[in-house]
Formats: structure tokens, C-alpha cells, sequence
């Protein structure tokens, strides 16, 4: 509509016959009834109305954003051109008519936000509190573990929710990782440390993999040969994990 603004009048008299017509077929008037009558019955804003105000609405625009290349246009003094309006002397002369108040904008537009919805990452919500559990050493390890499964179950049910255990406090990535199964040799924790190299359960199962002592290191990180003893080794014990 805006762009209408500038456009020559017998083209803009074009337009307004359509919407002339339009009115009376809406409201079935005929050709001598007014059309500001016909306009009023069908709620129908006058295109001349729209025009302006699409125009004031553009130029208001155009002073605000100053990154746009028509700022710089539109404070600069408009040339006269026979038979032809530009857009900033038609809103000039608009508002004039319409003896409005100093269009002179008092701070920039903003157009855009930095992060626009759409790309918008939301962070995951990261909880570190069980309700429930002041601190680790407050209950026994069984009572934490029921307190947190109760919790798991409650707030995060295992049909509806993707659940990753991992053994987030692990020291050197093999030994108290997490709160793993208790060993029925009886020590608190079953994690890789205890069945490779400490369980004295496993003494003699590990002695037929490993009949010299062998470092922790080469069993889980070293060559293809050793890895495979210690898969062969952790598949002939009969763990639950
Ligand atoms: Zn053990």
C-alpha cells in the first residue's frame, strides 16, 4: 500500500473504482449511493485514508531505522520534479495537512534481536539436588541409591524419558565411577579397578588370563592382543552390570 504512495493519480482512481464496485456488491447499493455511506455499512477504511496512513506509517519507519538506505534519503530536501511526487515529499505534504505532531524519531528502531526464537538453543536443565539427600555420607549407600531410584521413577519414568548412567566421579576414569554394583566379595564398589586387577573373588579367574601380574593400562588400553584377553577374561565371569 505504502508503495501506492507515489503512484500517479489517474492509477490510483483505477484502484479506487475496483474497490467502489466491490462495495457495492457487497452492500448492494447502487450507483448513486454515496460511497462514504457504503464504506461506513462495510467497516471499509477509504483508500485515500490507507494510503496516508500507510504513507505516515513508512516514513515514521524510514527516520527510525538508520541502517536503512531510505534514512538518508528521506532527511535530505526533496527535488522537485514536474508532475511527479516522491514518497518523501507526499508524506511531508500528509503530514501538513493533517497538522500532526513533529515526526522526529527520539531513538533508533531495533529490527531484529540477536537470537531470533527459531534459533533459540534451549540449555538443558541440569539437576544436582535429589530430594531427599542433604549430603552423600547421610544415609547409607543402599538408602541413597533407593532414594534416587524412587526420585528417577517419579519424576523421569524410564517410558518416557532416555536414562544415560555414567560414572560422572570416576578417578582416573577406572575407579569409583559412580555408585556401581556392590561385589559379593563384599567390597562397595564392582567397577573396572576391583574386577581387573583387586577382587580377591577373581584372584584365580584373572591368574588363567593373566598368569604374570599385568598393569591396569595395558588391559584396558593396550594392544589389540591384550584388549582381547581382557574381553575374553570380563565374558568368561558371569557379571550383571
Ligand atoms: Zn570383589
Amino acid at each position: 500500500m505504502a508503495s501506492w504512495g507515489t503512484a500517479a493519480k489517474t492509477n490510483f482512481q483505477k484502484i479506487e473504482r475496483v474497490q467502489n464496485q466491490s462495495l457495492r456488491i457487497l452492500t448492494g447499493g447502487m450507483r448513486s449511493t454515496p460511497i462514504n455511506y457504503m464504506e461506513a455499512v462495510a467497516g471499509l477504511e477509504p483508500l485515500e485514508d490507507r494510503k496516508m496512513k500507510k504513507t505516515l506509517t513508512q516514513y515514521t519507519k524510514f527516520q527510525h531505522l538508520t541502517s536503512h538506505p531510505m534514512h538518508k534519503l528521506i532527511a535530505s530536501k526533496p527535488k522537485k520534479r514536474l508532475k511527479r511526487t516522491n514518497f518523501t515529499a507526499s508524506a511531508l505534504q500528509i503530514h501538513k495537512r493533517l497538522d500532526l505532531p513533529d515526526l522526529k524519531p527520539d531513538a533508533p528502531l531495533q529490527t531484529s534481536i540477536d537470537w531470533p526464537p527459531w534459533s533459540q538453543q534451549s540449555h538443558p536443565e541440569i539437576a544436582k539436588d535429589i530430594d531427599g539427600i542433604s549430603t552423600k555420607r547421610s544415609m547409607s549407600k543402599s538408602l541413597l541409591r533407593c532414594v534416587t531410584q524412587d526420585m528417577l521413577k517419579e519424576k523421569y519414568p524410564s517410558d518416557h524419558w532416555i536414562r544415560a548412567f555414567t560414572d560422572g566421579s570416576a578417578s582416573e576414569a577406572i575407579r569409583d565411577g559412580g555408585d556401581g554394583p556392590n561385589c559379593p566379595c563384599g567390597a562397595s564398589r564392582q567397577d573396572a579397578q576391583h574386577i581387573l586387577q583387586d577382587c580377591p573373588q577373581l584372584e584365580e579367574a584373572r591368574r588363567k588370563y593373566w598368569p604374570e601380574p599385568r598393569e591396569m593400562n595395558q588391559k584396558l588400553y593396550g594392544s589389540a592382543l591384550h584388549l582381547g584377553i581382557t574381553a575374553q577374561f570380563i565374558s568368561s565371569l558371569d557379571l550383571t552390570i
